[in-house]
């Protein structure tokens, strides 16, 4: 059965009405759950696009459903990602944030409007079969994925999710198609130290729980550098250590905050295994409590072969043939898209953001990306939900 795929590319008037979409929600960026104005803005697009949809998923999510009724061999989820992050913009640009300390530092302003102009590209070219766009929030700082799956996003017959996200660590026109693990595990955690406080001069009266931190603070390197299979990346950030209050008091609490990432279970279990023990045995060492929470912890981002395959053809339609790459090896960074993979079938690719001009590091002041980027998104997200309906058509014909 031969198909004739329709043309999906952006034209001009679609770019602009992007980037008008993208630099609105720029200036006016909010932190993950707060995207109260994100969610009306993307409501209001929705409405003017005469798409039908429902809000309120995580307080702020929304998801627009195209497509109902016409076949049913396939039922597509196209993801975009609506928070911001807390980081003063410091780019001089007509579009900059206007909101003291809160920036789209990471792109997330791009996927929403990419995902608008997939729905006009969708709704232009027939779709077939049923699908949801679902703008999640809270990416950043709280699993918002999570939450809405646990609301029931997926429920209603979503068999596949497609996200992608923009990378300025390769050019505009670029996509990165990997099959396998692509982001990282990442657990969050706290070890708090609960001693007893006393007199400076009289540590003997007293459990210092600042010293034994910082005995534990250099301790746990270890665990990557002696007991991490040095083929196999693994990273350990302590990002803070707070304890004591004066220079004559013996500090009764130490708190210390880090993140584990790396990309391999076995490597996985056995780091949080080891942070366990090492933290129970400072307890015993220095004679004092220990515990260890963990929170927000995120699955990796595993795509799998089959959605792989239809995200990589319509890469190549998309792009063509030379500019359909491989990220290289997994980041170590990490993506709470893992939550729909752990229910359905998932495929999570990189849109290249890199323009001369504009090269800035992610979550940094001065990110900024390459807008041509919106077309190659826009496009890839409506060619691969046509292409998922398409191949699911066939496979029941
Ligand atoms: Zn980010
Ligand atoms: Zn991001």
């Amino acid at each position: 059965m031969n198909q004739i795929k329709p043309s999906t590319a952006v034209d001009e008037k679609l770019q602009r009405w992007m980037r008008d979409i993208r630099r609105k929600l720029h200036q006016y960026p909010e932190l993950s759950f707060q995207e109260q104005k994100t969610s009306l803005f993307i409501q209001k697009k929705l409405k003017e696009l005469d798409v039908s949809y429902r809000n309120g998923w995580g307080g702020t999510g929304v998801i627009a459903t195209l497509g109902e009724g016409e076949i049913h061999s396939g039922h597509v989820g196209l993801r975009a990602d609506m928070d911001a992050l807390p980081v003063e913009e410091k780019n001089l640009v007509p579009y900059a944030s206007k909101v003291k300390g809160v920036m789209h530092a990471c792109g997330h302003d791009g996927h929403v409007a990419m995902l608008l102009g997939a729905i006009v590209l969708l709704k232009r070219y027939g779709c077939r079969s049923k699908v949801s766009c679902i703008f999640q929030p809270a990416e950043e700082h709280g699993n918002g994925a999570d939450r809405i799956i646990r609301e029931g996003a997926l429920d209603g017959g979503v068999q596949v999710v497609f996200g992608g996200h923009i990378d300025t660590h390769f050019p505009t026109g670029v996509i990165t198609v990997d099959e396998g693990v692509i982001c990282s595990y990442a657990d969050p955690f706290s070890i708090i130290l609960r001693g007893r406080s006393g007199h400076a001069a009289r540590p003997h009266e007293a459990k210092d729980s600042l010293v034994a931190g910082a005995y534990l603070v250099t301790g746990l390197q270890t665990l990557i550098s002696r007991e991490t299979d040095p083929n196999k990346a693994a990273v350990l950030t302590l990002g803070r250590f707070a304890s004591g209050t004066a220079h004559n008091i013996i500090a009764d609490e130490a708190v210390i905050a880090g993140t584990l990432r790396n990309s391999d279970s076995e490597v996985r279990d056995r780091l949080l295994a080891g942070l366990r023990r090492m933290t129970q045995s400072i307890g015993d060492q220095f004679d004092l409590q220990a515990s260890i929470v963990f929170h927000d912890c995120l699955p990796a981002v595993i795509n799998s072969t089959y959605s792989t395959q239809i995200a990589r053809q319509a890469a190549l339609e998309v792009v063509g043939g030379d500019r359909v790459v491989s990220q290289g090896r997994p980041s170590l960074g990490a993506e709470d898209f893992a939550f729909y993979q752990q229910k359905v079938d998932g495929c999570l690719v990189r849109f290249g953001a890199n323009s001369l001009s504009i090269n800035s590091p992610a979550h940094s002041g001065t990110f900024d990306f390459d807008e041509n980027v919106l077309k190659v998104g826009a496009h890839w997200l409506a060619r691969v939900a046509m292409d998922w309906t398409a191949v699911s058509e066939l496979g029941k014909a």
